[in-house]
């Protein structure tokens, strides 16, 4: 059984940051640095984070192979963002970006190198020169391995700058008093089962994305979006959460990614038919046309029968045309992963890929200095106390579509601002660590307690598959109001039943099955969110792609989708069309 509340021990911090990937331990990399002290608390070990994932590069126009410029990332991003992205944000993190990956050469990222000793670049999807003209060399390459190179020096930087880490440490609820500010969080130890209070005078939520509540997923298994489970139980908003990526290539049958990188070095999808099938499609851009692009245009050549295999469900990434050569050396991980889950080898055999779920656009909303804000009143108020940053918030720079490379960035830049806003808010006013009223606390054990004595009878994993079957069933590339509305109902019968899983084995020292069943409460909420935001959304724009209604409509939906768990209730905000120093963007049509 977990500890009782009289004896539940408390730690205090000036900053408890949940989320030890790219965007948590940039943030903690700047606290630690200005000498506040600092938890960082993850489910796994910090190099394990879903970061550590990531492949193909990080965007920023330091213009190194060819001309390149802020402003053209900056148009690129809002017209990838299918103008759902707020445009102060995007100018915000365009701007700072070739800084940023400066200052992580400087940490010593190991990038690789051109000739004249510059970051090398490659080519990425949706990234182009002078407004759409051609493909521009942007996206910032460690071979295939650029989220591996960034965390793992992130990390060393942490450990070097004495931040604490709490590893193997679950993050439960947010503390708040009754003015809605943020004081700390509990959290579940896992080798003990101990339940602690974590004080802290800011709290961020690093949590990554939540790409597990689908069948097919190139996330990690600890994606299940806890930091959006905790803010929705907080009475927070959840954003935008219609909008998922589905990544063009994940390996077919395994859903493992191969990174846009590839086609970045010059790999083409072809049909049964041998055709290159992005030139229909994308006459400009063709294969490094934006991920929602491509992942129609392959959905929509597997669905009128040119699809490849015995039963035409999949379409094939062609690389051998670059040479042996250049595969080991820009894309090794991706022929070793075409080898293991697709047993092909793409030095001589083309892989087969299908579209998979990637990234989630929406999350907690947040501005550019990572403050959570809470919609009231025709504006946003800031959530005192509380910064999300990362893929678990909603800044929102992505909008409907995010383009590749710009994840990486979005973690870097933002993490960076957020901690330099709490360095300079902590500086100005020193404010005291704030009593956390007991109904707080109550919730958030009560919640657990209600969970380990539950003598219901639903199992954790078939209420998870359950859910994971029906969103990919209602919520897949091409969407129908009909389908999404059938899957509302659907999920939210699930989420009843996740009311009354149970698990028999109560032991204490790392029991998984515990932790399982903490994640699926935050999935739901994750899964909820979704697909009542999708079904009420009747337009296509960015991600959201619905057969019957195949237009982007900005006179009714230029505007951010915000989910409040109770109720299961929706509300909307503007778009922020305005940049900070530039002029607007304004919407057009989107082609390439
Ligand atoms: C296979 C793959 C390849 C990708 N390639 C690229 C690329 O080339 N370029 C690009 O820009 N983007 C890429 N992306 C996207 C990008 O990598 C992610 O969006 C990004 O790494 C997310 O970083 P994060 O810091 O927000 O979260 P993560 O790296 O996912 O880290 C989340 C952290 O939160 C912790 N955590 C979660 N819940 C809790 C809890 N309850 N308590 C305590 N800790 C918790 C986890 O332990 C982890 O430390 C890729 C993604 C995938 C899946």
């Amino acid at each position: 059984m977990v500890a009782v509340k009289k004896s539940l021990p408390r730690r205090q911090f000036d900053v408890v940051v949940v989320g030890a990937g790219g965007a948590g331990m940039r943030c903690s990399l700047q606290l630690a640095q200005a000498g506040l002290s600092v938890a960082v608390l993850s489910k796994v070990f910090p190099t394990r984070s879903h970061t550590v994932a990531a492949q193909g590069g990080i965007g920023a126009s330091l213009g190194n192979m060819s001309e390149d410029s802020w402003y053209w990332h900056m148009y690129d991003t809002v017209k990838g963002s299918d103008w759902l992205g707020d445009q102060d944000a995007i100018e915000f993190m365009c701007r700072e970006a070739p800084n940023a990956v400066y200052e992580l050469e400087h940490f010593g990222m190991p990038f690789d190198r051109n000739a004249n000793g510059t970051i090398y670049q490659r080519p990425f999807g949706g990234h182009t020169a002078n407004f759409g003209e051609k493909p521009v060399q942007r996206a910032c390459a460690a071979a295939d391995r650029t989220g591996h190179a960034l965390l793992h020096t992130l990390y060393q930087r942490n450990v070097a700058a004495r931040t604490q880490f709490f590893v193997e440490w679950m993050a439960l609820d947010l503390l708040r008093n009754e003015a809605g500010d943020v004081l700390g969080v509990t959290a579940l130890e896992m080798e003990t089962g101990e339940i602690y209070v974590l004080e802290a005078k800011t709290t961020v939520l690093a949590t990554g994305g939540a790409g597990r509540i689908w069948a097919a997923s190139t996330n990690a298994f600890i994606n299940t979006g806890d930091g959006l489970g905790m803010a929705a139980r907080a009475g927070l908003a959840l954003q935008d959460m219609e909008f998922w990526q589905f990544h063009p290539t994940g390996v077919a049958g395994a859903g493992v990614l191969i990174t846009e990188g590839v086609r970045g070095e010059g790999g083409i999808l072809l049909n049964k038919d041998g055709e290159r099938f992005m030139e229909r499609y994308a006459p400009t851009l063709k294969d490094l046309a934006p991920r929602d692009f491509v992942s129609r245009s392959m959905d929509q050549e597997i669905k009128e029968g040119r699809g490849c295999g015995p039963d035409g469900s999949y379409v094939v990434l062609k690389l051998d045309h670059l040479g042996a050569e250049t595969i080991q050396k820009r894309l090794p991980s991706i022929r070793e992963i075409a080898i293991k889950f697709g047993n092909v080898d793409p030095i001589k055999e083309p892989i087969p890929v299908v579209p998979t779920i990637h990234y989630q656009m929406g999350g907690i909303p947040a501005n550019y200095h990572g403050q959570v804000v809470d919609w009231k009143n025709g504006q946003n108020n800031v959530v005192k106390g509380l910064y999300a940053i990362g893929e678990c918030a909603a800044v929102s720079v992505h909008g409907a579509n995010r383009l590749g490379t710009n994840s990486l960035l979005d973690l870097v830049v933002f993490g960076r601002a957020a901690g330099n806003h709490i360095v300079n808010l902590h500086l100005e006013k020193q404010r005291a660590h704030e009593a956390v009223p007991a109904e707080s606390l109550d919730f958030s054990i009560g919640r657990v307690a209600k969970l380990e004595d539950s003598k219901g009878t639903e199992k954790v994993q078939d209420v998870g598959n359950a859910i994971r079957t029906s969103m990919q069933r209602h919520c897949g590339v091409f969407r129908t109001i009909n389908l999404l509305e059938e899957g509302v109902g659907q999920i939210e019968e699930l989420a009843q039943q996740a009311q009354h899983v149970a698990f028999k084995d109560k032991s204490k020292v790392f029991n998984t099955a515990r932790i399982e069943a903490l994640e699926l409460a935050n999935m739901t909420e994750v899964a909820r969110a979704t697909i009542l935001s999708a079904s009420k959304r009747t337009e296509s724009r960015g991600a959201h792609a619905l057969d019957d209604h195949p237009n982007r409509d900005d006179e009714n939906w230029l505007k951010h989708t915000l989910w409040y768990s109770e109720g299961s209730r929706l509300d909307y905000k503007p778009v922020q069309m305005k940049p900070l120093t530039v002029d607007t963007f304004p919407p057009k049509a989107r082609t390439f």
